[in-house]
This record gives structure tokens, C-alpha cells and sequence, in this order.
């Protein structure tokens, strides 16, 4: 059986950076191939719960994630003029607080100042075109022309991956019908923790990301055929949903909406790719494998999961059949939960926004609280 020494990431994202530390960690030789020229993350931010940072801690950039973001307690939910209504969220585990907020430029700058310290290698700029895979191994003809060959390639090149469309044929994201607005603030004074508000044609979302900065999100419903928003109207839609919240917090940032470039805009999209998410000696992670929107915030942690959970099983250097058969006995159903859930919370939220009457059986809370309490759960 041959030993896994070498092997190639595709994708430089939140799952490939990790997997590329998880990797550095225990001896393995990694390259990464991102097809971006430079890394440009944007500058909103990211809801970290309190397994996404127990599975940063195995990387060990816990506590520079909670150092560099902000932490506070479980979320508060609130109707959409401030009552509260609910908190939401993973319990604490151990020394890891509910929820970590950072900016995602922060959490990238992070995991690469991680990686390069372990030694990970990047290819920027360039993508694989053709992978053949063999018995004991991966060849792979790059964009560029070159080649290479590993032990083991992982793709973890995001919802619409092309290893996993090189590997397994073509599979389409879901778009959900819902869309989310984000755009980074100066911190209210009020802010204490992270708030979701419930209104009647959105969610809005305020997550602190340092002490002086924090992010607003609106969940809202533009229309089943997914419609294009021009640039000229980034800025009156995202102030005009805001505006159905009368929380002073929420309205002393309506004027301060003044770049359309910052407002980022994006279609919620799912994919559910089924078992097995490995062929040969090619693996899929990430959102490549299971893509979820984010109502449960917990779509980058399960990446990051994904990472520790493969160089958990890799150390044991059995063979790639029997790492990736146990690899998939830890993620799939967990995995596949969060995915149902947030798209069954999606679907009730289209529904209120769109003022249809919610099923009998539809219990948010409930969906959420046994969700996030499996997050709580080791991996
Ligand atoms: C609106 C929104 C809000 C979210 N909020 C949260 C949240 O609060 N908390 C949370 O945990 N999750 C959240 N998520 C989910 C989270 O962003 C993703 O689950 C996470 O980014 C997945 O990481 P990934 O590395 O698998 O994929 P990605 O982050 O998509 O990274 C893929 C990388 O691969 C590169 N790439 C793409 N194609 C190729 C190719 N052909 N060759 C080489 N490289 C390629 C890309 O440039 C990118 O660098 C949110 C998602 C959305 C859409």
C-alpha cells in the first residue's frame, strides 16, 4: 500500500487552506492550485460558531481568529421592532465561546499566514485541466501546461467545483429563490452581540467583527428566475429593507450604505452531492461536496471540519479506500443535516416573505436547536 506523501489541494478557499494546514501538520507535502492571480476576499464577514472554532484550534489559529474577530454569546432573534423572541446558536464548547465574528479578509490572511508558515506551497493563477487517476496516485495536467504528479488530490474548489465535475460529471448548484445582502459598518455603541431580525419581506442580520467594525445581512426573496441587480440599484434596495426595521441601531446605518461596490450581493445556492464524495484517489470537500445556504452559519465550519476530519484519517496511512471510507462515515450525515436543515429554514422563510401561511410542522426553533446542537457534538 502505498504512503500518501504528496499531495495537490484544488482551491485556496476556507476548506483548501485548511486542508493544506491539516496536511502541513502531519508531515504530508501540499501544494494548492487556485485559479484566482491574487486572493481577494472581501471584506464582510463570517458567523464562526463555536465548532467552527474548536476545528480552527486543531489548525492552531483559534485564538488568533478570536484575538483578530469578535466573540459574544448566542444570538439574539428578535421580531423585526426589537422584541426578543429566542437565542440561536451552538453552546459554548470548552474554552470556545457561542459565536466568533470576523471578517473574512482576516480569517483568509489568517489560515494563509498559517499555511505558508507550515510550508504549504500556492500556485496562483491556474487550474487543473485533466486528471488521470491511476492506482497508486493522481497525474494532472494544469492550465498553464504544466504537470505533476500525487499520492492524493483533494478538491476543494467551492460550489461549483470543476474537479467534481471532472470526477463525477456535471452537477448544478440549487438556487433557493432567497438572496443575501452584506455590507460592512463602524460598530453601533448598542451592539452587544450578534441580532436577527424577522421581518415581513426579509431577515436582517447585525454580527459585530471587531471591536470597532461589525456587518449587516439581509435575507430577502428577488424573485424565482434569480433576477440580475444592476450596480445603480445595490444601494436604495439594500437601504429600502433596512428600512422596515425601526431599531435606532439598524437605522443610524442606512445613510452610512454609500459604495454600491462594498454591497455584496449573492443568490443562495445549495448542493448535495451524494455519497461517496471520493473516486479513486480523488476526494471532494468543502463546499464542492455539500454547499449550504447560510441559515445556520455553519457552512465554512463545516470546510474547515472536513480539513481535520481527512488528516485525522490520512495519519492512519491505510490505504485511500479505507481513509476516505471512514472520512465519509464521519461527514456525510452531518454534513447533509446542515444542508437540509438551512434549505427547509430557506423554504420557510420564502414562504413568509412571499405571505403564504407556514406548515402546521414548521418549527424554526426546533430546526435550528437540533441542528446546532449535533454542530456541538465532536466530530
Ligand atoms: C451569503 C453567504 C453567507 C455565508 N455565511 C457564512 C457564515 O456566516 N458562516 C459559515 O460558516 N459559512 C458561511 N457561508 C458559507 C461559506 O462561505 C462557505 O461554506 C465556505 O466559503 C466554503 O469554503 P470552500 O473552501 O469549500 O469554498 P470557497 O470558499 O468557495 O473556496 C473555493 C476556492 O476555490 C477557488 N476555485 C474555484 N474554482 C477553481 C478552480 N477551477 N481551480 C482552482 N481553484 C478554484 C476559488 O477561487 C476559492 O478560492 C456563507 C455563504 C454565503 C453564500
Amino acid at each position: 500500500m502505498k504512503t500518501i506523501e504528496k499531495v495537490l489541494i484544488v482551491g485556496g478557499g476556507i476548506g483548501g487552506q485548511s486542508a493544506g494546514i491539516a496536511l502541513r501538520q502531519i508531515g504530508i507535502e501540499v501544494e494548492i492550485a487556485e485559479i484566482l492571480p491574487k486572493f481577494d476576499v472581501y471584506g464582510v464577514g463570517i458567523i464562526q460558531q463555536a465548532n467552527a472554532l474548536r476545528a480552527l484550534d486543531a489548525l492552531g489559529v483559534a485564538d488568533e481568529a478570536l484575538r483578530r474577530g469578535s466573540p459574544y454569546p448566542k444570538v439574539k432573534m428578535c421580531t423585526a421592532t426589537g422584541h426578543q423572541i429566542a437565542e440561536a446558536g451552538t453552546d459554548p464548547i470548552g474554552r470556545f465561546p457561542s459565536h466568533n465574528g470576523i471578517s473574512r479578509r482576516v480569517l483568509h490572511d489568517i489560515l494563509l499566514e498559517r499555511s505558508i508558515e507550515l510550508g504549504v506551497k500556492y500556485r496562483l493563477g491556474l487550474t487543473v485541466d485533466s486528471i488521470t487517476d491511476k492506482e497508486d496516485g493522481v497525474d494532472i495536467v494544469f492550465s498553464d501546461g504544466t504537470t505533476g504528479s500525487y499520492d492524493l488530490l483533494i478538491g476543494g474548489d467551492g460550489i461549483n467545483s470543476k474537479v467534481r465535475n471532472l470526477i463525477f460529471g456535471e452537477s448544478k448548484p440549487n438556487y433557493v429563490g432567497l438572496s443575501n445582502w452584506r455590507y460592512a459598518f463602524k460598530r453601533p455603541k448598542d451592539l452587544d452581540t450578534g441580532y436577527i431580525y424577522f421581518g415581513k419581506k426579509s431577515k436582517l442580520g447585525i454580527i459585530p467583527m471587531t471591536e470597532d467594525s461589525c456587518y449587516v445581512f439581509v435575507v430577502s426573496a428577488e424573485g424565482a428566475d434569480n433576477p440580475f441587480i444592476k450596480e445603480d440599484q445595490m444601494i436604495p434596495k439594500l437601504q429600502s429593507y433596512m428600512e422596515e426595521y425601526p431599531i435606532p441601531m439598524i437605522q443610524e446605518l442606512i445613510d452610512q450604505v454609500v459604495d454600491p461596490k462594498l454591497v455584496n450581493y449573492r443568490p443562495l445556492e445549495t448542493l448535495n452531492l451524494p455519497a461517496p464524495w471520493h473516486k479513486g484517489n480523488v476526494i471532494i470537500i468543502g463546499d464542492a461536496a455539500h454547499a449550504t445556504i447560510p441559515q445556520l452559519g455553519s457552512g465554512a465550519a463545516l470546510a474547515i471540519e472536513d480539513a481535520v476530519v481527512l488528516a485525522e484519517e490520512i495519519k492512519k496511512q491505510d490505504g485511500a479506500q479505507a481513509i476516505f471510507t471512514r472520512f465519509m462515515k464521519r461527514r456525510y450525515d452531518r454534513c447533509k443535516m446542515v444542508v437540509e436543515s438551512s434549505e427547509k429554514l430557506g423554504e420557510w422563510e420564502l414562504m413568509e416573505f412571499s405571505g403564504q401561511k407556514l406548515p402546521e410542522n414548521a418549527n424554526i426553533g426546533a430546526t435550528m436547536g437540533k441542528t446546532t446542537g449535533m454542530l456541538a457534538q465532536p466530530i
